[in-house]
């Protein structure tokens, strides 16, 4: 039922189930229309390099500005949007946009990190998908070495061997490979040794409970360890505290992201937020790490 679905489902299942059908129309409207009206945005959180406080990459996150609906979290509408089949259409405008956003900063010297973008399970699975994102790469301009794909563990269980040999082309090519969500997706850890990915992030959810939780401290030194003995680098997503961020540090995290360096922003924002620590944010004075 909606309820269990929690809060970021409410809106557009909070109906009664006979009125499901509709509700789902409405929003393949809206998303139909936000399409053709350009109606999406891109904010850019930045990742953080733990040891030289400089911003070494920006995620981009699609942002959805609806007066029907409201704010609209991607969580809810990126699902619905693979439902209908809209999600390829969305995700091309999102890399195009982003590629060309970072050709841009690194024009202008504002930024010259790697952009990461997310891709979905579907997406991935088009017969096209290497053409399609050679193809925006070579439209824009921008290096593959300055673009990452994000994906998610689930991604790589629903059909490793196909996604696997798509991924080593993409990494063959210089474009890095993160996989997201790291440690929600349920799956033998016998896989990984042989992804073709460079970087893992840690799951949020395993940051947030670092103190209350002694089991996500051993989680998230577990993931760590391992990263450094398959030689991949680590991102700590959901970063919110100095505390947070200590510890991380002393367990030789080498990146972390979240609001306790900086939220998704939209580009005039990020521009902002770039050239203020351009001479590196200094992680070393804050406070120590007490558990
Ligand atoms: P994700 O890729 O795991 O992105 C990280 C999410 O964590 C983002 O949520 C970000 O705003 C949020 N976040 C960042 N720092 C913190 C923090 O310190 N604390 C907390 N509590 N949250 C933090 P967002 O932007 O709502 O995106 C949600 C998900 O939607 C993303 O998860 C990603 O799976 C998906 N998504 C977003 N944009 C796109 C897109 O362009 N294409 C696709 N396929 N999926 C997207
Ligand atoms: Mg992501
Ligand atoms: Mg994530
Ligand atoms: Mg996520």
């Amino acid at each position: 039922s909606s309820k269990r679905q929690g809060r970021n489902t409410i809106n557009f299942y909070c109906a009664e189930d006979d009125q499901k059908g509709s509700n789902s129309l409405n929003v393949l409207n809206a998303l139909h229309s936000a399409i053709h009206n350009d109606e999406f945005k891109i904010a850019y959180q930045p990742v953080m390099n733990l040891q030289s406080g400089l911003v070494e990459s920006v995620e981009a996150l699609i942002r959805w500005p609806n007066a029907q609906f409201g704010y609209t979290s991607p969580e809810i509408f990126i699902p619905l949007a693979e439902k209908f089949g809209l999600i390829c259409q969305i995700s091309d405008w999102v890399l195009e946009k982003a590629c060309l956003q970072g050709v841009e900063w690194r024009k202008n010297q504002i930024f010259d990190g790697r952009i990461a973008v997310n891709l979905c399970a579907r997406e991935l699975r088009l017969p096209n998908i290497v053409e399609r994102i050679t193809g925006v790469l070579e439209k824009t301009g921008l290096p593959p070495e300055a673009l990452a794909l994000e994906i998610t563990e689930g991604t790589m269980v629903s059909a490793p061997d196909k996604v696997g040999s798509v991924l080593q082309t993409f990494r063959n090519m210089g474009i890095s490979i993160y996989i997201d969500d790291f440690g929600t997706g349920y799956s033998s850890l016998s896989y990984l040794p042989q992804l073709p990915a460079n970087v893992l992030k840690i799951d949020k959810s395993f940051i947030e409970g670092l103190y209350q939780e002694e089991k996500n401290v051993v989680i998230a030194t577990t993931i760590l360890q391992m990263a450094q003995n398959l030689g991949m680098a680590v991102i700590a997503e959901g970063v919110e505290t100095a505390s947070q961020m200590q510890f991380l540090r002393k367990k030789g995290c080498s990146h972390a992201q979240g609001y306790y360096f900086g939220e998704p922003m939209l580009p005039a924002a990020f521009q902002d937020f770039a050239c203020q620590i351009k001479s590196t944010m200094d992680l070393s004075d804050r406070t120590d790490y007490t558990a």
